[in-house]
């Protein structure tokens, strides 16, 4: 399929191989799971405030079910491929497994940049993308969250736009909605704190200490900066954060709440906070620290650049910010690498609690879900670093074995239909 050859996907393919190889895949299930099990393409015209209509391209991929529903976010992205959101389903897959949650993989985007619209294109453009893709998902099927240019508000579109649709109110049809509506505690900031709670597992691995630690982040949304503030809440020392405008440095330390309330609240850009010092996306990269949090986009870390990285810990907030050939230079130069399945699961972690809270009609306190969310991550950290030293492979490796063997053993139990 050409659509999907595109370098995310082939990233997500490689890496895939990889560890089929390791684990001595069965062929025919390698052929299967290489594919995305559902591919939809959609056409969302919207009329826009100036009257006229625009067509926007968008998508929604379903891995894999074999496990339970699939799940996975939506991205608003002018970058916004096939190949991409099929990668990303695919990483969800070896994600919800890894964690031991009862889902399968997916993802959805729309090739937009949603900054461009006024509130209510967007509106426009959310509720027909929704109506479009309204017979793949569903609280049993396929439930969306949010992921890059999407947020709380849009999955409250999509929430209304599904229950319009069957006549009643659908909590469960997405996650990551307002509390309102039946969102979760603690969902806005699950990632970020899934980010930092196996950050802290794997500098107690290295017997580092989390009050020397210091941290540089690439994104500042929403994974960027709840990984930011709960660092911070934590002991570590933000030296660095940066958007897609470039970033600012603090030897110091950035007092990150008060630059979240610069940055929101007052519409700054981060280098108009004047908190820091200007630095690009690439410097920060490069800054000697102790743990660096790609937050942003895909393929980040290249060939061009792996050997310059100077961190101890790359903990992977983004999904596949890191190509296969900067990954062997990273594990060349010892950098402990905490992979993005594992790493950023607490997004989906939390996502998995708001829907049993959904279903139940039976919400929970902040406390059980931090005290929930900090036993499911940080004992997948486990597994996946035993895993590692047992076979002497990397993290990353170990995560994807562990991840893709759930699979292949429900696809087999479950036997091939008809
Ligand atoms: P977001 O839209 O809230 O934030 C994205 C951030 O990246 C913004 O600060 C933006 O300015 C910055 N950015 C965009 N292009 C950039 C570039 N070229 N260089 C540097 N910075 C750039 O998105 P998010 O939800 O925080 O997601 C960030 C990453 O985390 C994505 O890879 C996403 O798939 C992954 N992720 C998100 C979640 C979640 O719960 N939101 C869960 C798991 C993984």
């Amino acid at each position: 399929m050409n659509e999907l050859d595109t370098p995310t996907y082939r990233l997500a393919v490689a890496q895939f191989d990889q560890a089929a190889e390791a684990l001595n895949l069965d062929p025919n299930l390698r052929q299967r799971l290489k594919l995305p099990q559902r591919s939809l393409i959609v056409s969302i015209p919207v009329r826009m405030d100036n009257g006229t209509v625009e067509v926007f391209t968008g998508y929604r991929v379903q891995h894999d079910s074999s496990r339970g529903p699939s799940k996975g976010g939506i991205r608003y992205h002018p970058d916004v491929n096939l190949g991409e959101v099929a990668a990303l389903a695919m990483w969800m897959t070896w994600k919800c497994a890894l964690a031991g949650l009862p889902y399968g993989g997916a993802k959805g985007g729309v090739k937009v940049a949603p900054k461009k619209l006024s509130r209510s294109e967007l509106q426009r453009l959310t509720r027909r993308y929704a109506a479009e893709i309204f017979p793949l998902i569903g609280p049993d099927k396929d439930v969306p969250a949010p992921d890059v240019g999407t947020d709380a508000q849009v999955m409250a579109w999509i929430m209304d736009t599904y229950s319009q649709q069957v006549g009643y109110a659908v909590q469960g049809v997405v996650t990551g909605k307002p509390l309102s509506i039946g969102g979760s505690l603690g969902r806005e900031e699950a990632t970020g704190r899934g980010v930092v709670y196996v950050t802290m597992e794997a500098l107690r691995h290295l017997k580092m200490d989390i009050e020397r630690t210091t941290v540089a982040i690439q994104g500042f949304g929403n994974v960027g900066s709840n990984t930011a503030l709960i660092m911070q809440e934590v002991g570590a020392k933000v030296v660095a954060v940066s958007d897609v405008s470039g970033g600012i440095y603090n030897a110091k330390g950035l007092d990150v709440p008060e630059l979240l309330r610069r940055y929101r609240t007052n519409g700054q850009t981060l280098r108009d906070t004047k908190m820091g010092d200007f630095l690009t996306n690439e410097e920060l990269l490069q800054l000697d620290c102790t743990v660096l949090v790609p937050a942003a986009l895909s393929e980040q870390i290249s060939e061009k650049n792996a050997a310059k990285l100077r961190c101890r810990i790359l903990a992977e907030g983004a999904n596949g910010p890191t190509t296969l050939e900067a990954d062997r230079i990273l594990i060349d130069k010892g950098i402990f690498i905490i992979p993005d399945i594992l790493a950023n699961s607490g997004g989906v972690i939390v996502s998995y609690f708001e829907w049993v809270q959904d279903a139940q009609r039976f919400f929970w306190k902040a406390k059980d879900i931090q005290e929930r969310l900090h036993e499911i991550i940080t004992n997948a950290f486990h597994r996946t670093l035993s895993f590692a030293l047992a076979k002497k492979t990397t993290m990353r490796m170990a995560a994807l074995m562990s991840g893709i063997d759930k699979v292949a053993q429900a696809h087999l139990q479950r036997g091939l239909y008809p």
